[in-house]
């Protein structure tokens, strides 16, 4: 009998120059957290943003996320606002800094922070003189933010915004990359995002000074003197020259892989239209997503749960969409305000197999299995 080979939602895809890059760091014995590769990962990404931003290539992207809150001097006791509906990496570093998360919902159009709730946060915390010290705003599945509206909010309210484009390297938000639109913003290279280092995240700054306050605390804060010396708090975050070598690799096939997952995305939207219940996420105008995970909305828990066993028997991959911070129960007992969006999406959302090296024949063998379940 032939055996399937397993489907897997989002794996990682090599170019083919990774190995090379790699290579030339054990040729030359860069085997540490600092070398060619780490200043070229670096140059990769500046030029990719259109180099106007410093970026520090770090050991992931929740080291990234937790270095913003330090650069912005987030402590204990301070409010942060989050968005609810993410991965927890979006706001578990704010319990290291033992700061406090205020959970924003999301708005229906792009399923990222609702401005209109974002702001109606920010007028009660500072109404209870808890003015929020920053604010975490998520590019989910790759699909922008609405950026102007959340900038235009943080800058009348002087509150800084963490861009968490973890999901969203080659997404653009009228016409600018997505990783350019905050005071900081953070990308992750994690196994199972659009490109991998295998593990590793980088920091986008926007300004020279906060990238080397960056470098110099994910490095454990070494103070400029022959022996050890230390006045600050430092951090084991840099990204290895090894790991950097595989970064330069998967630089130059973004594009490629980019194209491919909106090719995904187009396929399944094309060859579903016919099950009405389905929505897709549609880039509203300016909006270009990266497509990183195709993600549908059926009509009910009971039909998304249907599709996704049907898919498991066939040892196809595919998961519910992100269950919203504020139903964690490690999140649930602070603030939140919520309009009922993030909830519902978890309710009847999965994403779907959307890897860049998925097969025709693998995409059919998905659609196939689609079509035998409920349509109701
Ligand atoms: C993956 C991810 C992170 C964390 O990145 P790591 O490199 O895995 O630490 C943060 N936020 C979001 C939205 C993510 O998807």
């Amino acid at each position: 009998m032939l055996t399937k080979t397993k489907i897997y939602l989002s794996s990682p895809h090599m170019g083919g120059a990774e190995q090379g890059f790699v290579n030339e760091a054990f040729n030359t014995n860069w085997i540490a957290p600092l070398g060619p590769n780490v200043n070229g990962f670096e140059k990769d990404i500046e030029t990719y943003l259109g180099n106007h931003k410093h970026v520090a290539v770090l050991s992931s992207g929740t080291a990234s996320i937790h270095m913003a809150l330090v650069l912005l001097g987030v402590s204990k006791g301070d409010e942060v606002i989050c968005q609810s509906f993410t991965f927890s990496a979006s706001a578990n570093p704010i319990m290291y800094q033992a700061a406090t998360p205020v959970f924003v919902d999301s708005e229906p159009e792009t399923w990222n922070m609702s401005p209109e709730l974002l702001e109606i946060a920010i007028k009660d915390r500072i109404e209870k003189y808890k003015k929020p010290k920053a604010i975490i705003a998520v590019h989910l599945y790759g699909m922008p933010y609405k950026a102007a509206e959340i900038n235009l909010i943080a800058k009348k309210y002087d509150i800084p915004v963490i861009e968490d484009s973890a999901e969203a390297l080659g997404s653009y938000y009228k016409n600018k990359p997505c990783g350019t639109l905050a005071e900081f913003s953070v990308l992750s290279f994690n196994g199972n995002k659009i490109i991998t280092t295998s593990g590793g995240g980088a920091l986008i700054c926007s300004s020279l000074q906060y990238k080397n306050q960056a470098v110099h605390l994910s490095t454990q804060a070494r103070d400029n003197t022959p022996h050890y010396e230390h006045s600050k708090v430092g951090y084991n975050y840099r990204m290895s020259n090894v790991v950097a070598g595989i970064g330069r690799g998967q630089m130059e096939v973004l594009d490629k892989r980019v194209a491919a997952r909106r090719k995904n995305f187009q396929f399944y939207k094309e060859n579903l239209k016919h099950i009405e219940s389905f929505e897709f996420l549609e880039e509203p105008d300016g909006f270009f997503s990266n497509r990183w995970l195709t993600c549908i909305k059926t009509s009910s828990y009971e039909q998304r749960e249907q599709m996704r066993l049907a898919l498991l028997e066939d040892d196809i991959e595919s998961r519910p969409l992100w269950k919203p911070m504020h139903m964690q129960p490690v999140f649930k007992d602070y603030l939140h305000f919520t309009n009922g969006v993030s909830e519902d999406l978890f309710k009847k959302g999965l994403c779907l197999p959307s890897g860049s090296n998925l097969t025709n024949n693998d995409l059919n063998r998905i659609l196939e299995k689609i079509s035998q379940t409920p349509q109701s």
